[in-house]
Formats: C-alpha cells, structure tokens, sequence
C-alpha cells in the first residue's frame, strides 16, 4: 500500500521500489483458511506493481546503513532517499518444545492443511486470542472429525461485549472446540502440552496461535527495538533519518500516540500515511503526525459465522453494538476484501485509501495493549 500509493503521488522521474521476499501479496488474515485447505486468491505483485509503475524486486533485505542512505537486498546495495519499512511479525513460541508445534504462517498452514487432510484425532490449538479462536472454528468446521481443543490462558470472550461473548461460547460448542481457560501451555514435548495448571493435554498436530513478536530484521540491521522487536516511531512514524517503520513492526510510543495494536487495521493506515508523510517531504511539503482510530475488532468463526464487535473510543473497551451469525460472516467478509481491494484500486488509482482518524486531542496518553 504505500509503495503504491506514494507512486501515485510522486513525479513520474522519480522512481518508487518495492523489496519483497514473495512475489505474492499474503493475505495474512486469511492463514487460518489456509490450514484449513482452502485455495485463496493469488494476487501477483509483479502484476500489481507493474499496473502502479513500481519497480519490484524480489529479494531479502538484510542490511540498512542510514548515514549512506542505502539498503542490502541478496548483496546487492540500492540506495534511498526516503525508506518504509514494513517487515511485519511472526510467530513466536515461548516455551520449549516449538519443534512439535505449527503455525499461522503461511508454509506452516500449509504443512498443517496437509496432516489435517490425512486425519488428524486431536488438534491442539494454543491461544485463545483472536487468531487462536478464528484458527480452531475454522479448523473445527473443515475437518469435523477432528476433535479441537482451544487453550486459553484468558477468557475466550475477554475483548467481547457479553451478548458477543455468550454468541461466541455458542458457536464454539455447536463446532465441537473443547475450550480450556485460566491455564497457559508451559511445555511442549511430542504429542502433549504442559499447563500451568498442573494439567496435562494430549494431541495428535498442535497448532501455537500463542503470540506475536515484530520481524527480526530492524534489530538485525540495528535499528533500535522494545521487547517484542518493534521499533519506536515518533508521530510522524520516523525511526531514523528519512525512515519510517510502520506496521507489525512499529510502536507508537506514548508521546506521539496511542500504542497501537499489531493488526492489519492498524498496518493499513500506518503504511499510507508513511507515503504521504514521504512524499510530502520530497516534495518540500510539511509532514503530518499520524492519526487513527480503531472502530472494532472482526473474528471469523468458520465460513458461516462471525463475530464484528465495536470498541469505545476513548478507553478501547468494547461497545454495545456487535453483529453475528451470517450478517457479521458478511461483514467480516467484505473487510477481509476490502483491504486488497484498498491496494488493487490504490494501484490502479481508481480510489485513494482513507481510515477513520482520532481527534488530535484522543492520541495523547498511554492506552491499551501494544501487540496481541
Ligand atoms: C491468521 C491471522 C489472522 C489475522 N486476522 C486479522 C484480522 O482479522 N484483523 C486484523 O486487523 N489483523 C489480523 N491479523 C494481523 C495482520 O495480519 C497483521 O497485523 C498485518 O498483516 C501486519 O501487516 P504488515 O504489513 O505490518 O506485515 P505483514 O503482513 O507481515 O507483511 C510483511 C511482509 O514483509 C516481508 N518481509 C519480511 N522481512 C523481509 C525482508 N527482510 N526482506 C523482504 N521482505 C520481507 C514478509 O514476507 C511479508 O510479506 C491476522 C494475522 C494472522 C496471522
């Protein structure tokens, strides 16, 4: 997104790069569908930077020298006057044992397609956070004679207003998902988790929807990071001279806003106000601080059934207004579509990406959690 839109905006004689390790965009909110089998849609980078006028290279960046203004992609050095980067996060898992366990990355969703489609008795699945609940419905509804088990060291519905959260423990019993709350997953060895309860559960696959930590790569090229490895940006989401951090793997630290959840709502905003912000200081133009406001939280629960959930904007809580069943399935649906769509038409500039900004005054002070 903000490649292609500071394309956009920029002078034809200047020139707009994007480095990626995949020439696919990934769809990361939809991993869950993948482990569950499904064949999602493949959208081509090199087709939709070919469409925006973006130069694409496919390749692994792993080294950044500010002072020369210069980025490694595979040994090869390009240089920059202006850099977004947006590396993202991935899985962690904090235990010992993560030989025995799968994840909601992509290559790992597909192994675990694959073990589930031969049969699988028992899948485990550990976190009971917002993908931790999207992975085990859907997993519980494609492959039915499965038995899943959710551990959850929270309550389930933690982040739901109490007739959301009475709807989601309904739809959790009709899919068959064993839930187990009030106890983490302490070890892992080959077919049985440790609790921190003393319990003990038994599996056949595992899947870990227990934690994100930012990507590796801004500590590795020596940007400074907090304890999950995201950079700290100021408001106008600079980490260093003429670089942005935004997404997964930027934190919004206190003075210039409100911390700011890992999520694909967030990234979105972060990524398009990055390009302004880039654009307008190439173009001699004032930089703007980053305004946001989050309106609510989207879980599937399988194919057929989601929750859409508001939250209140002044403390994060959730609101009073929740959808569910097929109305929230549809809206959650169309979201889901709405944020390649958002890209797609950003590149084939046919509509400009908006998001829902706070008040200036709503992005002062500590609020909410900073990562899932
Ligand atoms: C199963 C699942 C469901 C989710 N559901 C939701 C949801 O419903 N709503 C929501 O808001 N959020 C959701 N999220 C979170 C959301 O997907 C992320 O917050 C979002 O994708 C972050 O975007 P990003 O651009 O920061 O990073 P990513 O989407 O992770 O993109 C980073 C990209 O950078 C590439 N990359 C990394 N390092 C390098 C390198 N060194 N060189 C070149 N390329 C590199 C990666 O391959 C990747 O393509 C979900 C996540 C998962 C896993």
């Amino acid at each position: 997104l903000a490649a292609v839109r500071a394309r956009r905006s920029l002078d034809e004689g200047q020139v707009v790069t994007l480095v990626s390790d995949r020439d696919v965009l990934v769809e990361r909110i939809r991993n869950h569908q993948l482990a569950a089998g499904q064949t999602l849609r493949r959208v081509s980078l090199r087709e939709l930077m070919a469409e925006a006028g973006v130069e694409l290279v496919i390749g692994r960046m792993t080294g950044l020298d500010v002072a020369r203004s210069e980025i490694v992609v595979d040994g090869r050095v390009l240089g920059y006057a202006r850099l977004i980067l947006a590396p993202g996060s991935r899985a962690t898992v904090a235990v010992e044992g993560k030989e025995h366990v799968f994840s909601l990355e992509v290559e790992s969703s597909a192994r675990l397609a694959a073990r589930l489609t031969a049969g699988v008795g028992r899948l485990l699945v550990v976190g009971g956070g917002l993908c931790g609940i999207e992975a085990a419905t859907e997993l519980a509804e494609a492959y039915p004679l499965t038995n899943v088990t959710l551990v959850s060291r929270d309550p389930v519905d933690k982040l739901l207003a109490p007739g959301a959260g009475r709807h989601l423990r309904r739809v959790l019993a009709r899919l068959g998902v064993t839930v187990l709350e009030g106890a983490g997953v302490t070890a892992l060895t080959e077919g049985s988790a440790a609790l921190s309860d003393g319990r003990a559960v038994s599996f056949d696959a595992c899947l870990w929807a227990g934690g994100f930590v930012a990507s590796s790569l801004a500590a590795s090229v020596g940007l400074p990071t907090n304890g999950i490895g995201q950079v700290p940006v100021d408001a106008r989401l600079h980490a260093a001279d003429n670089v942005y951090v935004v997404g997964d793997a930027a934190c919004l630290t206190a003075s210039a806003g409100s911390p700011v959840e890992m999520s694909c709502r967030s990234a979105m905003p972060m990524g398009a106000h990055a390009a302004d912000n880039a654009v307008a200081a190439m173009q001699g133009r004032q930089e703007l601080p980053f305004r946001y406001r989050e309106l609510g939280i989207c879980i599937s629960l399988g194919r057929h059934d989601a929750i859409v959930q508001t939250r209140r904007s002044d403390d994060g809580r959730p609101g009073w207004l929740w959808l569910g069943g097929r109305l929230g399935a549809g809206v959650k649906e169309w979201i889901c579509k709405y944020t390649v769509g958002s890209i797609e038409k950003e590149a084939g500039r046919r509509q400009k990406y908006r998001w829902l900004a706070s008040k200036p005054e709503a992005n002062k002070g500590p609020r909410r959690l900073t990562a899932s």
